[in-house]
């Protein structure tokens, strides 16, 4: 038994004192005051709040952030800092996280939940789904060397969809992802992804399955299309309007602005790209935020960073210090943790009783001031009622 005594946030509201009974892996009592019962290990007197949550990465293993890289990247070298940046994501204070296409994700999944390696929660797609010639197909190599190197399948018509659905749940996901368009690409437009027949046939066999759907989406079309295909998380979301967010809003999607990805400038080797993904980008962290915020969309923390050196897991603490400047800090720790879990269909993100006990000690109140989410400003990460130092207390 485990005692947490301190400021807590418990998924939707603060209380001042009060105490966090922990009982093998689940939270069994949350009491306000300070109620310690005899003869247990006791923490106290900082700020405890759920585990934090990215609910959009990607474990790429990677130093690069472009296609080829990404793709070419040595698998053996992929597991290894993947297994690396597990333990990083969670000594900064992730207890779930979800990832959007890879090569390895499934696996950590698996073996974190045999408890053989240690960090968050992963919620993983496998391998997304995608369109031949997409945003993620590394177009100089030759089509069967760039399947075979690909963290996609590539599908085209609803048929090889469904398939592409099937392969991707052989292989243990979670979840299901989809380009519904591709990015920033040639002659200053946003590259086509999925047809709205292929999404709808994408969505009813992943719902069929009992998966969610997580759609990347550039644009209106775009998002648009994922909403009449009925995908459950709509990814990016740039382009967002006032038509697509009331729709959003009605269907109770969840919208993941990932702005961490866009505060870092991208390889973009077309000059014509840059200029009209730097109008996009601009617009994002102004319209699109301000439709969201307005409409009160589910909005939830996922960063987008695949564990390169300029998007390194363990900073993921980024997004929710961008959504402070659009919403309040107790929306932030909101969209951190209760909301986020629920976009991911994962019943934790809250300190109540009976949850899992996956919480987070922090220095410093983030109520305050965002940043102070940073990890060395993490003492303690309870995962599943075992306790690990965070940055603040663990030296590597
Ligand atoms: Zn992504």
């Amino acid at each position: 038994m485990l005692a947490l005594v301190g400021k807590i946030f418990d998924g939707e509201k603060i209380i001042d004192k009060g105490t966090v009974i922990i009982e093998e892996d689940r939270i069994s009592k949350v009491i306000e005051g300070v109620e310690i019962p005899k003869g247990v290990e006791v923490i106290q007197g900082n700020f405890i709040m759920p585990g934090l949550v990215d609910a959009h990465l990607h474990f790429f293993g990677v130093e690069e952030d472009n296609v080829l890289s990404w793709n070419i990247v040595n698998d053996i070298d992929v597991a290894i800092r993947s297994t690396r940046d597990m333990e990083v994501l969670l000594r900064s204070g992730f207890t779930l996280v979800r990832d959007l296409g890879s090569k390895v994700a499934v696996r950590l999944d698996k073996l974190q939940r045999r408890k053989e390696i240690i960090g968050p929660t992963v919620i993983a797609s496998g391998y997304s789904l995608a369109i031949t010639g997409g945003n993620d197909d590394p177009k100089d190599l030759p089509i069967d060397i760039a399947q075979r190197l690909s963290y996609s399948f590539y599908c085209d018509s609803p048929y090889e969809c469904r398939k592409a659905v099937r392969m991707a749940i052989r292989q243990g996901a979670r979840v299901i992802k989809v380009y519904s368009s591709g990015a920033f690409s040639q002659g200053g437009k946003i590259m086509p992804g999925f047809a709205l027949d292929e999404l709808k046939a994408i969505v009813e066999e992943s719902h069929r399955a009992g998966l969610k759907v997580a759609s990347h989406a550039y644009g209106k079309d775009a998002i648009m299309n994922s909403i009449l295909a009925g995908v459950d998380t709509i990814e990016h979301g740039l382009g967002l309007d006032e038509e697509t967010a009331n729709m959003i809003k009605e269907k109770g999607i969840c919208y993941i602005p990932t702005l961490a990805t866009y505060e870092i400038p991208f390889e973009v080797s077309e000059p014509e790209a840059k200029v009209y993904r730097e109008e996009l980008v601009k617009r994002h962290f102004t319209e699109d935020m301000k439709i969201a915020t307005s409409y009160g969309l589910k909005i939830a923390t996922g960063t987008d960073y695949v564990g390169s050196r300029k998007r390194p897991h363990g900073q993921n603490y980024r997004e929710a210090v961008l959504l402070s400047k659009y919403m309040s800090s107790l929306q932030v720790l909101k969209a951190s943790t209760s909301i986020a879990s629920e976009c991911l269909g994962v019943k934790s993100g809250y300190i109540k009783e009976g949850y899992k006990a996956d919480l987070i000690v922090v220095k410093e109140d983030p109520t305050k001031d965002i940043e102070n989410l940073k990890p060395t400003n993490i003492l303690y990460v309870i995962k599943e009622g075992k306790v690990y130092r965070g940055y603040g207390l663990y030296q590597p």
